[in-house]
């Protein structure tokens, strides 16, 4: 199945500087590395990736690999920002062209400078095993970096031959990887075409890597965004939620405003959602379904004075539509309410391009 290590490893090998994109793409090339008696140091330098969660999950997967293997992991910096000015001006470019080339080049040339400054004299990476990338410009970048230092090697191996495409399919299998949907950076998630189930695990993945601080900070953000609105203002009757764990939170704000405003809640009721009057926070209890904190009393029967809804969901994107958790509640509440406004209220990391829906999703008429 393998090429023999004897034919084709570098001189100076022995110690390899390996830049690593994400565990898939790196599973079976550290696998085949040790098997040949290299022990490489994994470096992890990609702040193309966006959004930062999404960041955070692929880095996270790639040391949980690392750590299990017992290799060192050398963490470079996230610098979004710096990557988007290296890319400056070729944002529109596709998938595979000119805005990739540069991508490559910048991540390339820190692996390449680290590569220099601690003793390596050959570097490779595990960019060149994904089928969506081209070769030849990992090849040209990796050699670019390389000739900025003397005395270093860009080891340019097709990592997708000798039997390794096929390792790294059952390998994301063996040790179920967080398996990406695009290539990493905000221009090429136009091309994701997640169905629902991906979207759903992937989205649930990224939240999961999220701070309590972050989930503050970003619902404070959204609820801001939201006070600014016409239809916020001039609503007396809002339709809300309370917050679970992995949702924009909302007791806080709907506290601030509860004297004011006449707030909402839906409870669940079998297969439905009812809505019920939220009179304070010491009048709810826990729901028997799903445990969400639910107002006691009769449902409201009467929903003509709520003028807003604001909806979680697991993603949105631009035209409003909406990704549930799946049981399709809000699909059956929400037509109870064709006069209302409808505000998908979500994390940053849950707005995508594009969302599967399907004809019985409700669309949002804005996203805060
Ligand atoms: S599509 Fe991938 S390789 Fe190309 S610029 Fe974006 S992150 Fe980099």
């Amino acid at each position: 199945m393998k090429e023999s290590p004897n034919e084709i490893v570098p001189e100076g090998a022995a110690k390899v500087l390996l830049h690593t994109c994400c565990a898939p793409c790196s599973g079976a090339i550290i696998e085949w590395m040790m098997q040949a008696g290299i022990t490489p140091v994994i470096y992890y330098c990609n702040p193309n990736i966006y959004p930062l969660e999404e960041y955070l999950v692929r880095k996270g997967e790639c040391s949980r690999y690392a750590r299990s293997l017992g290799l060192q992991i050398v963490d470079a910096d996230y610098d979004h920002a710096a990557w988007l000015h290296c890319i400056k001006g070729l944002e529109s470019e596709p998938e595979r062209g000119a805005r990739c080339l540069e991508c490559f080049r910048m991540r390339l040339l820190s692996a390449a400078r680290y590569a220099s400054e601690n003793g390596f004299k050959v570097f490779t990476s595990t960019l060149g095993s994904s089928r969506w990338k081209r070769h030849d410009q990992i090849v040209e970048a990796g050699l670019w970096a390389a000739s900025q230092f003397s005395g270093l090697t860009f080891w340019q191996r097709n990592w997708r031959q000798g039997g390794l495409q096929e390792r790294r399919s059952a390998i994301i299998r063996e040790q179920d990887f967080y398996n990406q949907r695009y290539c990493g950076c905000e221009f090429s998630m136009e091309t994701m075409r997640d169905d629902k189930k991906h979207a759903r695990q992937r989205i649930k993945r990224v939240i999961g890597v999220m701070t309590p601080e972050q989930k503050t900070a970003q619902s404070r953000a959204v609820w801001e965004r939201l006070e600014q609105t016409d239809i916020f203002r001039s609503s007396t009757d809002i339709l809300i939620y309370w917050s679970m764990d992995d949702e924009v939170q909302t007791p806080s704000f709907i506290e601030k405003w509860h004297a004011v405003k006449r707030f909402y809640l839906p409870s669940v009721q079998g297969n439905t959602l009812v809505v019920k009057r939220y009179t304070g926070s010491r009048m709810l209890t826990q729901g028997e379904q799903f445990g969400i904190p639910e107002p006691e009393g009769e449902a409201v029967s009467d929903l003509s004075p709520i003028t807003l809804v604001v909806v979680p969901g697991r993603a949105f994107d631009k035209q409003g539509h909406r990704l549930g958790r799946g049981r399709g509640f809000y699909d059956r509440l929400l037509p109870l309410l064709p006069h209302a406004v409808k505000a998908g209220a979500c994390f940053d990391c849950q707005k995508l391009p594009s969302v599967p829906t399907d004809e019985n999703d409700i669309k949002m008429d804005f996203i805060i």
